[in-house]
């Protein structure tokens, strides 16, 4: 019953990144979902605070016990809610513009952050790409085209991963086992898929919706609310012609106030403890 339970919570989970966000309207209790199979749902900030104000000692709806197990197997969307780190993640990237600045910034603040990049911008921008590697970052896999996973044929799935992964050996000699689909967007094929796979999927447990425009202080709003230790926090490092001037200006201050909450910043192969690239990766 409790692994029911915890799998409709991460149903509800599967959050949207970029444009499908904007029809965010899931609620947590929609259990339905869960007995068929997993639908690309959209993440709420009312799904992410339930799951956050639950700790396994309270008789709350999750068993992180459970959880733990289940998201090992396959997904993660936080670290352990004991976790005194935070991830801070960044999608879409790399372009000249953005992702440059944002590199700057975590430079000079000395934060290490997780980059879900699709090949086809790394692939437009070699160099941006070779910098988040080289500053220490980890950079995980996005897809080539950022497709709706769900809406893909499993080969499709696999061409759009394993394209990316081709150009970061070839570009970096890595191939990342995080992969963030795309809105989030996933079924049942894929968990099957990614189960059997060298991959793990990452989600986020914090979504600032960064890319609608948003004023650094209606994001920091969103950090403040809902920070915790284990959390993933989503940003976008680049996207679809939308500004990203909000997020340049909004990260010093969520990198102070994560400090200042007694939180560290770290890449999410350490916030979860699992190697954010395979073996056979030449370091
Ligand atoms: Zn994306």
């Amino acid at each position: 019953m409790r692994v029911l339970i915890l799998f409709v919570v991460l149903t509800v989970f599967l959050g949207g990144c970029m444009e499908n966000t904007q029809e965010s309207k899931s609620s947590p209790e929609r259990s339905s979902h869960v007995k068929q199979n997993i639908q690309p749902q959209r993440l709420t900030s009312e799904a992410s605070q339930n799951a956050r104000n639950t700790e396994p000692s309270k008789t709350g709806d999750i068993d992180y016990s459970v959880g733990r197990e289940l998201k090992r197997d396959w997904i993660y969307l936080k670290g352990s809610p004991y976790s005194k780190k935070v991830a801070i993640t960044f999608d879409d990237g790399p372009d000249y513009y953005y992702t440059v600045k944002i590199l700057d910034i975590l430079k000079h603040e000395n934060v290490p952050a997780t980059f879900f990049v699709t090949g086809k911008n790394a692939e437009k921008y070699p160099e941006v790409l070779k910098r988040i590697h080289r500053e220490g970052h980890v950079i995980g896999n996005h897809s080539w085209n950022h497709p709706d996973f769900s809406k893909l044929s499993l080969d499709e799935v696999k061409q759009e991963i394993s394209q990316t992964e081709e150009l970061f050996q070839q570009l970096l000699q890595i191939s990342p086992t995080f992969v963030r689909p795309p809105f989030g967007a996933m079924n049942d094929q894929l968990r099957q898929y990614i189960q059997q796979s060298p991959y793990t999927v990452i989600h986020w447990s914090i979504d600032t919706k960064d890319w609608t425009e948003k004023p650094a202080e209606e994001i920091m709003e969103v950090v403040r609310k809902e920070l915790k230790g284990g959390d993933i926090l989503l940003f976008h490092s680049a996207g679809g012609g939308q500004s990203l001037q909000g997020t340049v200006d909004v990260l010093p201050q969520v990198i102070q106030y994560i400090r200042q909450q007694g939180l560290e910043p770290v890449t999410v192969d350490q916030l979860i403890q699992i190697p954010a690239y395979q073996r056979s990766s030449l370091q």
